[in-house]
């Protein structure tokens, strides 16, 4: 199928690359609304992955026969084509990781054991994914740190004015999310390690929910690190990338031992590779990593610029949905957010709504969208329900939406 021009991409025709949402399943096609959670699959994914198996499969870093030399060059040049798309220095900033999750996981268990001691502070917003919480929960139970929350205004924005109230030479490191995964926001991280570098704070950034919809760039936003996972990008499973400015990355403890990050290795002791390699022990993912390069290529043709474009529109026509039928308080209302609707419905169970919807043929999430303090901070004890979108969702998608929730306003509510 050949790649769309932006004209194209905003007449809407970019959605026939994706085969699973043009599948019939009970003679309905699925309205996908769970974007959030992971993105679907254009052709030209499942064709990437076919090519590398077929052609090119061998592990990576090990073999001098041709086969294994054009894999390494395969994976290698995949991590070149991530290090530009994110506008990262050097393509050694790059580690290919199994998610965002183990990402950050690297990041905190190197706090935890090297960097935190009994007098340090680490601020955590209330407003991260429990990947960006719970391994600053154990790095702090560890070292005796102190965590001390970050708290979001009514509509979800962080405020920069309390940062530098919350600041002090006892902060280490300001873990952030730059798009909630339950409100939307869009944080000004650029702002944030302006302010975090001027008393030598790291900043480790949550990219999960940022890359699927703008363009992100290293070198402007000035981050320590940046973690996201390819899935989340329309790319495969089982991928994730940990960015980190050289210095900083130079001095993480790998959190994974064994084949390809050593050098020299006697019974009792090792040295370790040079970056990347040093933090990529075992097999790594490279049938992903070079199927998520062909997915860089995609995204360029289609462009970010024409992906705001369309999102902005859905996110317009979600609101006038939610405003015509009534009854759905929206967790978090930024000027600045992404296509992403956490909603509390009204004299309903979230959980009970998302059932009727997907009756419906409907997708959507309902719980607490692993972000259990935040649904907490903001009252909604029974967690909500989540609409989240990407540039391939159509009028279609949400007029089964709002008919949906129609439904379940007639059935729930008695
Ligand atoms: N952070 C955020 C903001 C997320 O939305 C997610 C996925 N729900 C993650 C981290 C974890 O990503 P993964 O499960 O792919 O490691």
């Amino acid at each position: 199928m050949p790649l769309l021009n932006p004209y194209q991409v905003q007449l809407g025709l970019y959605r026939d690359h994706f085969p699973l949402l043009q599948n019939a399943r009970n003679k309905n096609a699925i309205h996908y609304l769970d974007n959030a959670a992971t993105t679907q699959k254009p052709e030209i994914l499942l064709q990437a992955t076919n090519y590398f198996y077929k052609n090119l499969n061998a592990n990576v870093h090990r073999g001098v026969y041709q086969l294994s030399q054009e894999a390494t060059q395969a994976y290698e040049g995949a991590r070149s084509a991530v290090a530009r798309f994110i506008k990262a220095r050097n393509p050694s900033e790059i580690v290919f990781t199994s998610g965002a999750t183990e990402s950050l996981n690297i990041i905190a268990n190197w706090f935890g054991h090297e960097v935190l001691d009994s007098k340090s502070e680490v601020i955590v917003t209330m407003m991260e994914h429990h990947a960006n919480l719970i391994p600053w929960q154990q790095a702090c139970s560890l070292s005796k740190a102190r965590m001390v929350p970050w708290t979001p205004d009514e509509n979800g924005n962080l405020d920069l004015n309390i940062l530098e109230k919350l600041i002090n030479s006892k902060t280490k490191v300001i873990a952030v999310c730059h798009v909630s995964n339950v409100l939307g926001t869009i944080n000004p991280i650029r702002e944030i390690c302006a302010l975090a570098h001027q008393y030598n704070v790291t900043v480790v950034v949550d990219g999960s929910q940022a890359v699927p919809h703008f363009p992100v760039n290293m070198e402007d936003l000035d981050c320590d690190f940046y973690c996201f996972s390819a899935h989340k990008v329309f790319g495969p499973t089982g991928l994730g990338i940990l960015y980190g400015k050289k210095e900083q990355l130079e001095k993480v403890m790998p959190f994974r031992l064994g084949g390809e990050m050593v050098e020299i290795v006697t019974f009792e002791s090792a040295t370790y590779k040079p970056l990347p390699a040093r933090l990529e022990a075992g097999t790594p993912n490279f049938a992903a990593a070079y199927a998520f390069s062909v997915i860089i290529d995609f995204l360029k043709s289609i462009t970010y610029d024409s992906i705001y474009i369309v999102e902005q529109e859905l996110k317009a026509k979600m609101l006038e949905i939610l405003d015509r039928i009534g009854g759905f308080r929206i967790l978090g209302n930024a000027e600045e957010k992404v296509p992403l609707f956490a909603l509390i419905p009204e004299k309903m169970h979230p959980h009970d709504v998302a059932q009727v919807l997907a009756l419906q043929n409907v997708a959507v999430r309902a719980g607490y969208q692993c972000a259990m303090p935040l649904h907490r901070y903001y009252g909604a004890e029974n967690g909500s329900l989540r609409v989240s979108m990407a540039f391939y969702n159509n009028q279609e998608d949400l007029d089964a939406l709002e008919e949906g929730l129609k439904k379940a306003q007639q059935m729930l509510k008695g």
